[in-house]
């Protein structure tokens, strides 16, 4: 499946087959940089000691990329599970009765549309050429391009996660003695800022709500859990 931009006969460039794998590497970045940029930012603001620190985001980085890649896994996994299962269905279908089958193709390019007869000759001739890539295109509605691939999703979560999460760690380790929240923070949010842009560029849709919508909700993740590690830090 090439990651390209699919270009159509005619001029306009379509992005839908870019779907797939982007939303799990940018779901997996942004996880990556909030979680990580949160959990540091926590941990500071309960006890600055530089090793604190860098123990929590080391191992924040470690199990978000774990849990991210499994996660991804195992949903894509049970999604190819019911895709197959559906194909399997939908061949032994055409085994046992072909004509109904064919009736069936015929009768949900009428409800698109086509004439009685038109819809009628497509289906025979797609039957022709391939009947069960016919049907589970138009039946299931599943194409090459969104077919479920578990190995793919999760190594693109697990590695984005991982390098994303390396960018607040990085921060924490270069800020000066004392400065590690707002050298964080700052930080976090100029990646969160170019992850919106970039995840919005490669998907083809506008960048300003894409980057407002990250820096929204990474800035609210911040700012709740140095509350959280505030109120430990008083209290411990
Ligand atoms: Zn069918």
């Amino acid at each position: 499946m090439s990651p390209l931009p699919y270009q159509s006969a005619h001029e306009e460039l379509h992005f839908i087959n870019r779907s797939g794998w982007l939303r799990a590497a940018v779901l997996g970045a942004n996880d990556g940089i909030v979680s990580v940029a949160s959990l540091i930012v926590g941990v500071a603001a309960a006890d600055p000691s530089p090793t604190a620190v860098l123990i929590a985001g080391g191992a924040g980085l470690a199990a978000g990329a774990m849990s991210m890649a499994a996660g991804e896994y195992v949903s894509v996994s049970s999604q190819s599970d019911i895709e197959r299962a559906d194909i399997a269905r939908e061949t032994a279908a055409l085994r046992d009765t072909p004509e109904e089958e064919e009736r069936e193709l015929a009768s949900i390019f009428e409800s698109r549309g086509l004439s009685q007869a038109t819809a009628a000759l497509v289906a025979r001739e797609l039957t022709e050429k391939d009947a069960l890539g016919a049907h589970v295109r138009e039946e299931l509605g599943l194409s090459e391009v969104h077919a479920a691939n578990p190995l793919q999703a999760a190594l693109a979560s697990g590695l984005t996660f991982s390098v994303a999460a390396a960018m607040p760690l990085i921060a924490a380790v270069l800020a000066p003695a004392g400065q590690v929240i707002p050298v964080v923070v700052g930080a976090t949010l100029v990646c969160l800022a170019l992850l919106g842009a970039l995840g919005a560029q490669a998907g083809g849709a506008p960048k300003l709500p894409a980057t407002l919508r990250v820096l929204f909700w990474g800035a609210a993740a911040m700012a709740i859990t140095a509350g959280v590690g505030r109120i430990f830090g008083v209290s411990v």
